[in-house]
């Protein structure tokens, strides 16, 4: 068997995405800045899926800016905002991914203050810190993910977005995990940005997205041509945008089935594992089935020999995941996530993250594996 658990990762592509695809890497060539009818072809392709992605989001499409990528997204609503809007703070979290958490030190390194929000063991953010924080730092930007890529950690982002209000703070969110996983809806959740990135949907990888709400100013990254509304320059990835829209409409078409699929798999593993697997965990709130994504299950493995060659171990038979542990102290290396929640670092971490491609008996064969190597001692 041959098990792909790593889609948090990457996700693999969508053959109805393809097919969308295709056409705009054969025939449909022209450029759409061109004013002829190649160009203007492609040009209407491009603003349809840029409608088709707005109308899922409840945005208009104006709000709508396509990046190369989901970090782009992220550098450009924190670097296009904070300078321009003369923003003297910012707000992040330490469990942040390093797009925003990178991005965030950036910013610090040319004089923005930075403070990181507070969080408890299993990384649930104090958001009474965050009212406190911007009860004292009025022109903030707040940068605070809605899912955990390692932990599976899901915030309320509905919730950050009220008190952000309220302090008249400018809020992104980095939505990358559970963009075309949930429903957004930006008439909902008072947001200022948030960010779509299509390989972790089942589109092309190299293409994503930021919503901008209408009246938020925000400086390009990218100079040169007018592409974009002069927001981001550069000839368009168009092929990547049809599949981007393309991807986003089959995920919300189908979500409540996938999700239905995907959430029964996460039960299965968890209830596999705590047969198999003595002193075994899951990190933060991953085992926690209305406090994280569906897709993620973080596995803490008791301390073992093993844990060094765990990933190596699950490869050589054919089982593709990510992990990594707590730094030690003084080590670089290791995840700053699990580190942040002071995570036993001689513990062992596997993320499994799932999609609708996967089935039960992967489930089975995974944990099987996993079970030979931390076999549970009989009572
Ligand atoms: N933000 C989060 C939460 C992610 O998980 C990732 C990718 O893993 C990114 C940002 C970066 O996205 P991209 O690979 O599209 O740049």
């Amino acid at each position: 068997m041959n098990v792909y658990f790593d889609n948090a990762a990457t996700t693999p592509l969508d053959p109805e995405v393809l097919d969308a695809m295709l056409p705009f890497l054969q025939n449909h060539f022209g450029n759409p800045s061109s004013i002829h009818g190649h160009g203007r072809q492609v040009r209407a392709a491009l603003e349809n899926a840029r409608k088709t992605i707005a109308h899922l989001i409840n945005a208009a499409p104006a709000e709508i800016v396509f990046t190369s990528c989901g970090t782009e997204a992220d550098n450009y609503a924190a670097f296009g905002s904070v300078r321009p809007l003369g923003l003297q703070h910012g707000i992040t979290s330490p469990l942040e991914h390093h797009a925003v958490l990178h991005t965030m030190q950036a910013l610090e390194k040319q004089g923005m203050q930075l403070s990181y929000l507070r969080h408890d063991a299993r990384g649930r953010l104090d958001l009474a810190h965050l009212d406190e924080l911007l009860a004292t730092h009025p022109r903030t930007f707040v940068s605070l993910m809605h899912a955990n890529n390692e932990i599976g950690n899901l915030n309320d982002i509905a919730a950050i977005g009220q008190i952000c209000a309220r302090h008249k703070a400018v809020f992104h969110t980095d939505t990358v995990q559970t963009m075309g996983h949930y429903r957004h809806d930006v008439q909902q959740v008072p947001v200022d940005f948030l960010v779509g990135s299509a390989h972790k949907f089942h589109g092309p990888k190299g293409i994503g997205f930021l919503y901008r709400r209408s009246g938020q100013m925000v400086d390009a990254l990218l100079h040169g041509g007018s592409q974009e509304r002069n927001q981001r320059a550069g000839t368009e990835n168009v092929y990547g945008i049809v599949g981007l829209a393309k991807a986003l409409e089959i995920a919300y078409r189908d979500m409540a089935d996938h999700q239905h699929h995907i959430q029964a798999l996460k039960n299965r593993f968890m209830e596999k594992l705590r047969a198999e697997i003595d002193g075994v965990d899951f990190n933060g709130t991953s085992a926690e089935a209305d406090q994280s994504l569906y897709t993620v299950l973080s596995v803490s493995l008791p301390s073992s020999d093993m844990n060094e060659m765990l990933l190596f171990n699950l490869d050589i038979n054919h089982i593709s995941v990510s992990g990594g542990s707590a730094c030690t102290s003084g080590a670089n290396a290791g995840s700053h996530v699990l580190t942040a929640l002071g995570c036993d670092p001689t513990r062992g971490t596997i993320r499994f993250s799932m999609s609708k491609y996967n089935t039960a008996e992967e489930v089975d064969y995974a944990v099987e594996q996993l079970a030979k190597m931390y076999r549970k001692v009989p009572a």
